[in-house]
């Protein structure tokens, strides 16, 4: 017998300009659906020709309470932070950066970069207990377990499923996994019942527990399913689904710019810290970017209302 409802919630995209040059495609946070588990922010972009399109350039900016993911599906991309990090990143590979009390960095398009480039940016909140205990961490992990077989292969990002763990750093029950599926190939993944889920297609199209989710879609699927079975409906090429999920996060956050808080005035302080006094300022507690070509990011003018906490579903 049935115990849960299954349901299949499109959360739609909106186009976001990042810097002088990168559309992202903006999920979360949705407006009825701010967080998928802990994971309170993604961005899927591309693939954008670099050529034409610029190229990844997001100068040094801060970010305070969270953890951020960075996973390419195709291109490079080059990772500096205040911590002395210098760090290439290829399709396979994942950088996750832990902010804690506060870290900066930048990520821009390395000049050796292939042509095309295609990824997602995830931020993961850090709960109350160890947002601001957690040290500032920047992790690379070249080697993620990947398991292939039957036209079907399963990379697991952060986290664990179907008894396959990452070693990334992470501070709730969380998973991201990216599954890729060969024309007419199926998987059926096993599911932690508490856990609340989302797909997200970003080639190709995949039949999801029996509804078609094209590409660049992603599907809210609610919590309590023991399983999700993926068939790749797209008959040339590989398909390929992130699949997100985790346990759902009851605090109340505010999010704003690149920091989250849980009140207005941690935000405006945390503000203050990174902008200062302007460029020439040192912004001690996140500390600076070495050997960046251009200045930093500021954060704009706080809004002219008083920030409110907001829960998962908004
Ligand atoms: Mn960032």
């Amino acid at each position: 017998m049935s115990t849960f409802t299954a349901v299949h919630e499109p959360l739609e995209a909106r186009d976001v300009l990042l810097g002088r040059t990168t559309h992202v495609r903006r999920i979360l946070p949705n407006r009825n659906r701010r967080m998928i588990g802990a994971w309170c922010f993604l961005d899927h972009y591309g693939p954008d020709d670099i050529k034409r399109a610029g190229g990844m350039w997001v100068p040094p900016h801060p970010h305070t309470g969270l953890q951020t993911v960075t996973w390419l599906f195709e291109g490079e991309g080059l990772h500096t932070d205040s911590l002395g990090s210098r760090q290439l990143i290829r399709p396979g590979q994942l950088n996750v950066m832990t902010a804690g009390h506060g870290i900066a960095h930048a990520e821009v398009s390395p000049e050796s970069a292939a042509t095309l480039l295609h990824g997602v940016q995830l931020w993961a909140v850090l709960p109350d207990g160890v947002r601001e205990s957690a040290a500032p961490d920047f992790t690379h992990v070249a080697d993620l377990p990947t398991h292939v077989g039957d036209g079907v292969r399963v990379t697991v990002i952060t986290g664990e499923l179907d008894g396959w763990r990452s070693t990334a750093p992470s501070f709730t029950p969380l998973v991201a996994a990216e599954v890729g599926l060969e024309p007419g190939a199926s998987s059926t993944v096993h599911l932690d019942r508490g856990f609340e889920y989302g797909v997200l297609v970003v080639q190709g199209a995949v039949r999801v527990d029996g509804t078609d989710v094209g590409r660049n879609q992603m599907s809210y699927l609610g919590q309590g399913r023991p399983e999700l079975s993926l068939t790749a409906v797209e008959p040339h090429d590989e398909s390929v689904v992130l699949l997100l999920g985790g346990e759902p996060f009851e605090e109340e956050i505010v999010m704003w710019w690149n920091f989250v808080g849980r009140s207005h005035e941690e935000i405006v302080d945390q503000r203050e810290a990174w902008n200062g006094e302007g460029l020439d300022w040192v912004p001690e507690r996140f500390g600076q970017v070495a050997d960046f070509d251009g200045d930093r990011l500021l954060a704009p003018p706080m809004p002219n209302t008083r920030l409110k906490a907001r829960g998962r579903l908004g």
